[in-house]
């Protein structure tokens, strides 16, 4: 038996801990086990992916999981720039994904009929038993559920072995999506069908395919030439966006001082004065193209005119 899995998701997210986890656990369990995590550039927020094997036979390949059994999502978010992931999934396996939207919505984004696919709000059970936004906990607890190893008792000991602090909590939060974590079977599964693509080594590092550049076009001495960060939208980070009510707003404009991504702005709008009257005028909004869910404007400003509101 081997089981090759791939982990999507965001920097900060804790998705290579999680591997380690459950790699950790299904060692405890009699099993061998390879966590490969892959790091390139990533800041908190971007996204990044890590693999994992598990086997009850010894080996020694390192290499990245081309299609997997199992692919684990750590925010609805990835589906799209990552769906070179989830079509390389083999037909019968496993997509289990981190939502606050209904299994048949996601069902319809994941747009795989020949999965069993998986489905839990795990930034809600992480945010209630360890009090912050990182699912890993609950999504190892679905993988447990979905896969029936490693044993609870064993993801226990390797939160011990692996964090050494808040075991409880973060055992509590992987227990209750291993107990309410929503299964749903594929609607047929052809044994001999292939998976619809593969995670290519050389390419689909994070949003697919690249364009491999042979060694004649390469610019000379490496030089790269001016560019721009605007086509890096960071909206698709978020978990919880920034929402204003004008009307407690002094524009100080603390909020545009401390935004890191310079995604407040200032827009004309129409706005409801104290009598009812209509009044044009210049008020906070947010790029959402941009606005990558940090919360720093809703922290410091002084009326308490931004509140993050939860949007996965
Ligand atoms: S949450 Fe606020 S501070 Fe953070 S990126 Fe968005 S607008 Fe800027
Ligand atoms: S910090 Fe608050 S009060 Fe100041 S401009 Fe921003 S939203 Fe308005």
């Amino acid at each position: 038996m081997r089981i090759e899995t791939v982990w999507l998701g965001r920097g900060g997210q804790g998705i290579v801990t999680a591997t380690y986890i459950i790699a950790n656990a299904a060692i405890l369990d009699g099993f061998y086990a390879m966590a490969n995590p892959e790091f390139g550039a990533e800041r908190r927020g971007a996204p990044v992916k890590a693999f994992l094997t598990i086997s009850k036979e010894p080996f020694d390949d390192q290499e990245p999981v081309k299609t997997p059994d199992v692919v684990v999502v750590f925010d609805d978010k990835l589906i799209e720039p990552m769906r070179f992931a989830i079509d390389a999934a083999k037909p019968g396996g496993y997509v289990i994904v981190n939502t606050a939207k209904k299994p048949e919505e996601v069902k319809r984004l994941v747009g795989r009929n020949d999965v069993y696919l998986v489905v839990l709000d795990a930034i809600d059970i992480a945010r209630r038993h360890v009090k912050l936004d990182v699912p890993n906990g609950p999504l190892a607890g679905a993988f447990a559920k979905v896969m029936g190893f490693p044993r609870l008792e064993s993801i226990r000991q390797a939160f011990e072995n692996q964090l050494g602090k808040a075991v409880e909590e973060n055992f509590a939060a992987t227990k209750e999506a291993y107990e309410t974590a929503v299964v749903i079977p594929p609607e047929r599964v052809d044994p001999t069908a292939k998976p619809r693509g593969i995670i290519s080594t050389t390419s689909a590092f994070l949003t697919g395919p690249y364009e491999l550049v042979g060694w004649a076009e390469v610019n000379k001495a490496g030089a790269v030439y001016p560019g721009t960060s605007l086509p890096y939208t960071t909206g698709g980070w978020r978990i919880d966006k920034p929402v204003i009510d004008h009307s407690k707003c002094i524009m100080c404009r603390k909020c545009w001082l401390y935004c890191p991504d310079d995604a407040v702005i200032e827009a004309w709008k129409e706005i409801e004065g104290p009598r009812g009257r209509k009044i044009r005028m210049k008020a906070i909004e947010f790029d959402y193209n941009y606005c990558k869910g940090c919360g720093i404007c809703a922290d410091v400003c002084p009326t308490g005119a931004i509140q993050m509101v939860r949007e996965i």
